[in-house]
C-alpha cells in the first residue's frame, strides 16, 4: 500500500484538495484539480516507505490527531438495521437469530473499521496521510491543541 498524502491548495479560498501518491522520497509536483496552481512536498524516505509521519512535508509542523476514514451515517445504518431485524425476530421469538444479527452488525461495523483505515492529520495545516505506519504518540482529535494552530497565519 502506498502512502497517500492529501493537502489543501495554497491560493486563496480555492479550496482543492491535491493528492500526492508518496511512492518514492524526494520532491515531488502536482497540479490543484480546481486551479491549477503547481503544489510542491518533499517527501521523505521514511514516509515514502509506509514509516509514521513525525514532522509534517508540508508545514514542518509535528503534532497530528487520527481521524476515522469510516462515514458515520453507515455506521449507523447498519446499527438501525441490525435492531428492527432483531425486533421483528424477538416477536417470532427466534432467539437465536436475535443474536446472531446483533453479533453480525458488530462484526461488520469492526469490519469496515479496519478496511477503510484511518487518517493521520497534520493539525497545522490540515494535511491527510494514508497508509502511513501507526505512531502511538498520535490520538483522537483535540480542540485545545487544534486551538493553539489557529492563530497561525
Ligand atoms: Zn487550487
Ligand atoms: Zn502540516
Amino acid at each position: 500500500m502506498s502512502v497517500d498524502v492529501r493537502v489543501r491548495c495554497l491560493r486563496e479560498g480555492c479550496g482543492g484538495i491535491v493528492r500526492f501518491a508518496a511512492r518514492d522520497s524526494g520532491e515531488q509536483e502536482r497540479d490543484c484539480p480546481r486551479c491549477g496552481d503547481s503544489r510542491r512536498l518533499a517527501i521523505d524516505s521514511d514516509l515514502a516507505r509506509g514509516g509514521s509521519v513525525t514532522v509534517c512535508p508540508c508545514c514542518g509542523g509535528r503534532e497530528f490527531f487520527l481521524r476515522k476514514d469510516f462515514p458515520q451515517w453507515l455506521g449507523l445504518m447498519i446499527v438501525i438495521d441490525a435492531a428492527i431485524a432483531s425486533c421483528v425476530f424477538l416477536y417470532l421469538k427466534m432467539m437465536m437469530w436475535v443474536w446472531i444479527v446483533l453479533g453480525g452488525a458488530v462484526l461488520v461495523d469492526a469490519a469496515l473499521y479496519f478496511v477503510t483505515g484511518i487518517a493521520t492529520v497534520c493539525y497545522r495545516c490540515r494535511a491527510e496521510f494514508r497508509g502511513v505506519a501507526y505512531n502511538p504518540a498520535h490520538t483522537g482529535f483535540d480542540l485545545a491543541t487544534s486551538e493553539k494552530y489557529a492563530q497561525v497565519p
